[in-house]
C-alpha cells in the first residue's frame, strides 16, 4: 500500500516539462530529472505543520516527523557552544508557485544551466515534498544566506557532524555527480532509522536520489549491535581404539597393577 502510494506520488510529480520563467521550459531527462533535479510532488497543506516557535526565520512548514526532529536538532545546537551563533531553519516547504518565484529570481545573471544549479525548477525541488529545508545562522558575519561561505562557519561544521543523528542528510554535497550546486545549507529528512515514524515514506520518495547520488553526510542505516558468539575451540573427536591398541593398553594396565 505504502509502495503504491509513493509510486503515485512520484508519477503525479513528473510533469512533461519543467515550466520556467517567461513560459520557457527545460527538457525532462529519461530518469525524470530536470537540470539535475529529480521530480517531487507537492505535499498537501494538511500534511504540513508549522515549525516550533522561534526556530525559523519567517514561516516554516514541514511534515510533522521532520518538524519534530528539526526541533530536537536545533535544541541540541542551541545547547552546544561549538555552534558559535544560533542556527535557524531558513526556508522549508515551498509551493510550486513559491519555487517558481525562487527559481526566476535567480535568473538575471545566469544562463539556464547556472539557474538550475542554484535553484531547482518548479516541480523538481525537494522543498516541495515537505521533508527538506535550508539552514542559516545568526549572526551572519558577512556571509549571505544560501552561499557556500556558510560551509566554513562553525554552525555548519556542527551540522555536518551532528545533523545525521537527527535524521537529516546533505542532499547536494560538494562535487556531487548530480550536477547540482554544492548546497551546504540544504538538508532533507529521512529519519534516524528506516523504522522511525514516517521514515519509510520519506526514504521511498528519495530512493532514486539516494541510490544514484548519495547524500554526504548521510544518515547511515543503523545496524543492530550483535555480540559476537563465544569462542568455542573445535576439538576433534577421539579416534576409536583398534583391537590391537586395546590389547596393548590392557596389557600395560595389567603390568601396572602387578607392580603395585
Ligand atoms: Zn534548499
Amino acid at each position: 500500500m505504502r509502495r503504491h502510494l509513493a509510486a503515485l506520488i512520484l508519477l503525479a510529480a513528473a510533469p512533461a516539462e519543467a515550466q520556467l520563467c517567461n513560459s520557457a521550459s527545460v527538457p525532462i531527462g529519461p530518469d525524470g530529472r530536470a537540470l539535475g533535479h529529480f521530480p517531487y510532488g507537492e505535499a498537501a497543506a494538511a500534511d504540513l505543520v508549522p515549525a516550533a516557535p522561534g526556530i525559523a526565520l519567517g514561516a516554516c512548514r514541514l511534515r510533522p516527523e521532520a518538524a519534530a526532529d528539526l526541533q530536537r536538532l536545533l535544541t541540541a545546537a542551541a545547547g552546544d557552544p561549538a555552534v558559535q551563533g544560533k542556527l535557524y531553519a531558513f526556508s522549508c516547504h515551498r509551493s510550486l508557485a513559491h519555487q517558481q518565484a525562487t527559481f526566476c529570481r535567480t535568473r538575471q545573471s545566469a544562463s539556464g544551466s547556472d539557474r538550475a544549479i542554484s535553484a531547482a525548477p518548479p516541480g523538481h525541488s525537494e522543498h516541495s515534498s515537505g521533508y527538506a529545508l535550508d539552514f542559516t545562522v545568526r549572526p551572519a558575519n558577512g556571509c549571505p544566506d544560501a552561499e557556500a561561505c556558510m560551509a566554513a562557519k562553525p554552525a555548519f561544521r556542527w551540522l555536518i557532524a551532528n545533523a545525521p543523528r537527527f535524521g537529516f542528510e546533505m542532499s547536494f554535497p560538494i562535487s556531487n555527480k548530480q550536477n547540482v550546486k554544492w548546497e551546504p545549507w540544504h538538508w532533507r529528512w529521512v529519519g534516524t532509522s528506516a523504522t522511525a515514524p514516517g521514515a519509510a515514506r520519506a526514504r521511498l520518495l528519495f530512493a532514486r536520489a539516494r541510490a544514484a547520488f548519495p547524500a554526504s553526510p548521510a544518515v547511515i542505516p543503523l545496524l543492530p549491535k550483535i555480540a559476537p558468539p563465544p569462542f568455542v575451540p573445535i576439538v576433534a573427536p577421539p579416534r576409536p581404539e583398534t583391537k590391537k591398541e586395546r590389547r596393548e593398553r590392557e596389557r600395560r594396565e595389567r603390568r601396572a597393577r602387578d607392580r603395585t
